[in-house]
């Protein structure tokens, strides 16, 4: 099974797609993890790319297309993964979306986590993680970042059964059965 967690920063989709990995026993591929450590470690990627997450802005299709192909060729993905921020554009989505059926192993499901935004952004401020692009200002820029690029992504979708609605307010437990509820 592949599923992709969709939604805003800040909707919960790090949180739901660890909790559902366990469950599942699948990998969960999360590309600002991937991202945070590269930087961290100071590799080649991580260096290109410190700037970009700290301007709240979003890496190339390119690299990230590349980055991910790659990693999704290890045999852990054979029996499936969870898919947390990425596609993130429209390009990535028909990019992964492509790859993954000439691959015989198409997306099963896209989850969408909705959250308002105030929510979103009292939620990032206190989730304290000590990462430079939770301020205010990263965050706004973020959110501004997701609406333009990120959310037609969805329209990308629509006219497939992929997508599943959740509403992301509430306790992590009864967000997790509404998705298990979803899937
Ligand atoms: P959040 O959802 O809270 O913004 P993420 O951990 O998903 O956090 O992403 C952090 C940053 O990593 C993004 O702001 C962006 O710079 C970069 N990033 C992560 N995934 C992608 C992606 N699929 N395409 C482009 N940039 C990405």
């Amino acid at each position: 099974m592949i599923l992709v967690f969709f939604g805003p920063p800040g909707a919960g989709k790090g949180t739901q797609a660890q909790i559902l990995a366990e469950s599942k026993n699948i990998p969960h591929l999360s590309t600002g993890d991937m991202f945070r450590a590269a930087i961290k470690n100071q590799t080649p990627v991580g260096v290109k790319v410190k700037a970009v997450l700290d301007a709240g802005e979003l890496v190339s299709d390119d690299l990230v297309n590349e980055l991910v192909a790659e990693e999704i060729k290890n045999e852990r993905y054979n029996n499936g993964f969870i898919l947390d921020g990425y596609p993130r554009t429209v390009n990535q989505a028909s990019f992964i979306d492509a790859l993954l059926k000439e691959q015989n192993r198409p997306i099963s499901v896209v989850l969408n986590l909705e959250v308002p935004k105030e929510e979103l952004v009292k939620r990032i401020l206190s989730r304290g993680q000590g990462r430079s692009d939770d301020t205010e200002e990263g965050i706004r820029k973020r959110l501004d970042v997701y609406h333009k690029e990120t959310a037609p992504v969805l329209d990308y979708f629509k006219d497939t059964d992929l997508i599943k609605h959740i509403d992301g307010v509430g306790s992590i437990e009864q967000i997790q059965e509404r998705i298990h509820a979803a899937i």
